[in-house]
């Protein structure tokens, strides 16, 4: 070991320049001090002090690092610091919330089985369990789990029931409590998606959830650079959903998962700051007649306000308004500035997404009329810029609009 902590490579005699190069950044170096930020281990593969150690380590009789597949310290920790957020016993991180999300339906479900759905979720996870469900002989029952009394019929016999808190784009809140009871007399799983209402405002494993996954490219990691997605939940089925990352090849990479990592930090105060910011957005859209509905969970009008107020400790930054026809809500999505029309939500930046033609176009006719999703509906993912810009922002798309009249 050398004076920075860095193994020295142990080669009998001399070596030339090409080997010396070679093995010049083995090892790692040590240091004394507590560092303030969680070092990226940006490291694939490991070498081993015998044949016997390294089949040790990849046959679990020894603890120690594998492979990138297999994890590492960087994603480790991400892992450990989300279970610790969502108080669950364990959790693994993937390369995107469909990673995760795919990973989790696995480890529940195989051929032949069947599991029950909200009816409205992401357009990617509704695409899974639909046509990715039926290529692996999965059924899927949809069921309206606003109300536990619409679903608990469907819960007997089937391996999980799947719901999104806060459901992405209509964005009505989930009974998962009454799910929750439904589920446990079941002995079924629930797998709660809390993506959009992220630990800082909602702990679904504090209401009887089982298992709770995210796509932390949202919310998490903040700042529209990252892709990742997580699972949390009771150390088995995590042992099971790691399995099955390292067997699809769906683990999260290192320098994701430091960026997921560095966007936890201010996950609350931005949190905070979208609530806040996504209220006023809200209210100014309800007060305008060229809005036909504004779905919120803050507004009194939402239909599940007062589970809202009882159960999130902040309202979120996601907002559904419907213009009441594509075009006008196209025009609307156009005329704003410093909002942007964008592909994603839950960063920094506020973003508008046309959901009936890109987040849920997947969705069948029939599916996305049950599920709200209008033709006028507009997904705002409100930002954390300062309230006056969003202000006059929406104001000036608003006044167009009026101009141009309907
Ligand atoms: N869950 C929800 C609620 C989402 O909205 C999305 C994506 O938009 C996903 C999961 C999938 O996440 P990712 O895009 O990271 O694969």
């Amino acid at each position: 070991m050398s004076q920075n902590g860095r193994m020295e490579p142990e080669i009998p005699g001399e070596i030339g320049t090409g080997t010396a190069s070679t093995h010049a950044s083995d090892g790692a170096p040590q240091v004394n001090e507590q560092p303030l930020s969680f070092p990226i281990w940006q490291v694939a593969d490991y070498a081993y002090d015998s044949a016997e150690h390294y089949a040790d380590v990849i046959n679990e009789r020894r603890d120690g690092q594998i492979y990138g597949r297999y994890g590492g310290p960087t994603v480790e920790r991400l892992a450990s610091v989300l279970a610790a957020l969502e108080g669950a016993e364990a959790g693994w991180v993937f390369s995107s919330g469909m990673g995760a999300i795919h990973a989790v339906l696995m480890a529940v479900a195989g051929h032949g089985d069947r599991i029950v759905s909200a009816r409205t979720l992401y357009g990617g996870t509704y695409g899974l369990f639909t046509e990715g469900c039926e290529r692996v002989g999965i059924e899927v029952t949809f069921a309206d789990c606003t109300e536990a009394e619409k679903v608990a019929a469907s819960i007997e016999g089937s391996k999980a029931v799947f719901v999104e808190t806060i459901a992405n784009p209509t964005f009505e809140i989930a009974d998962i409590e009454g799910v929750g009871h439904a589920a446990r007399d079941a002995g079924v799983p629930l797998i709660v998606d809390n993506t959009v209402a992220t630990p800082a405002l909602f702990r679904p494993i504090d209401q009887r959830a089982t298992l709770v996954v995210h796509s932390t490219s949202k919310y998490v990691g903040g700042h529209h650079d990252l892709m990742g997605g997580v699972v949390l939940g009771p150390a088995d089925l995590i042992d099971a959903t790691r399995h099955l990352a390292v067997r699809y090849g769906t683990t999260a990479s290192a320098f994701e998962s430091w960026l997921a990592l560095r966007g936890v930090a201010t996950l609350a105060l931005r949190m905070s700051k979208h609530s806040e910011n996504a209220m006023m957005v809200a209210e100014l859209l309800e007060s305008s007649e060229e809005v036909r509905r504004v779905i919120y969970p803050g507004l009194p009008t939402h239909p599940q306000h007062d589970r809202a107020l009882k159960l999130l400790s902040g309202f979120g930054g996601m907002i559904a308004a419907d213009f009441g026809s594509q075009a006008k809500a196209w025009r609307f999505m156009d005329s704003c500035r410093i909002a942007r029309v964008g592909s994603s939500f839950g960063g920094v930046r506020t973003e508008l997404t046309h959901p009936a033609t890109t987040s849920h176009r997947q969705f069948s006719q029939q599916d996305r009329d049950a599920a709200g999703i209008t033709d006028g509906l507009v997904r705002v993912s409100v930002g954390i810029e300062d309230a006056i810009d969003l202000t006059r922002d929406f104001e000036a798309a608003l006044e167009k609009l009026a101009e141009d009249g309907s």
